[in-house]
């Protein structure tokens, strides 16, 4: 009997967790998504379900995707988001990119996040190097990654040698802009640590995103900043509905 009651707990949690992510072991991306709403009370229908991993990219946390269910975008957002990491297997072909938090299935209040909830709102984990080889020790964070702090040079605040990749991320921004443009999306915002957006815009990509109308603010909160810095927050919007 004690046997038996030994494994019920570890059995119900296994059962449990495989419940929850039904969702995404059986979704399937096909017709119209719809945004209702805005990011901060909104809803989305027939979300589009980013792959957990594809040849230059990867979702960050499986607990974020697989069981509270945050890999979901607009369709729209879906295929810019999957062109402009495609640009960047050529732009910047040795890094590998990380998806953070999107929009749950069906939109709504979301547990970390003000924002993100009508399928229009992506988290991307800041591109890090450790002089000059890409760095992957800030990738294992999962959801713990959110807290890390980088200071104003860019550098991790616990391990300095692992430092931001400002011009991959610019390259990146860059990509994103021009698949916007493809599919009838644009940037609404992009939030990043105020402290930090000077060594974005001072890269030689940097400089293309100063010539292209991309708002990146520059007062916000010290909260919104403090947030900002391991990852940089996009809203984008639909303008070609079609
Ligand atoms: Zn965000």
């Amino acid at each position: 009997m004690k046997y038996k009651k030994r494994w019920l707990i570890p059995a119900v949690l296994i059962i449990g967790l495989g419940l929850l992510s039904v969702p995404e072991l059986t979704h399937k991306n096909a017709g119209v998504s719809e945004s209702v709403g805005s990011v901060r009370n909104g809803k989305l229908s027939n979300g589009w379900l980013l792959p957990f991993k594809g040849k230059n990219f990867e979702y960050f946390s499986h607990f974020s995707y697989y069981i509270l269910n945050c890999g979901y975008v607009n369709d729209k957002i879906y295929h810019t988001i999957m062109d402009a990491y495609k640009a960047c297997e050529s732009t910047c072909a040795e890094q590998k990119f990380r998806l953070m938090e999107c929009t749950r299935k069906h939109g709504g209040k979301m547990v970390f996040h003000w924002t993100h909830q009508n399928g229009t709102s992506v988290d991307f984990m800041v591109p890090t190097k450790r002089g000059r080889k890409i760095d992957v020790l800030s990738d294992h964070f999962g959801l713990a990654h959110y807290l890390l702090q980088f200071n104003e040079g860019g550098q991790l605040k616990f391990s300095r040698k692992t430092e931001i990749d400002f011009e991959t991320m610019a390259k990146h921004i860059i990509a994103l802009d021009d698949a916007c443009r493809k599919n009838g999306v644009r940037i609404r915002k992009l939030l990043f640590n105020t402290a930090l957006i000077d060594e974005l815009l001072n890269t030689s990509a940097g400089s293309m995103i100063r010539n292209r109308d991309i708002f990146i603010p520059r007062r916000v909160s010290d909260l919104i900043n403090n947030l900002h810095d391991d990852h940089y927050h996009v809203d984008f919007e639909i303008i070609d509905i079609d």
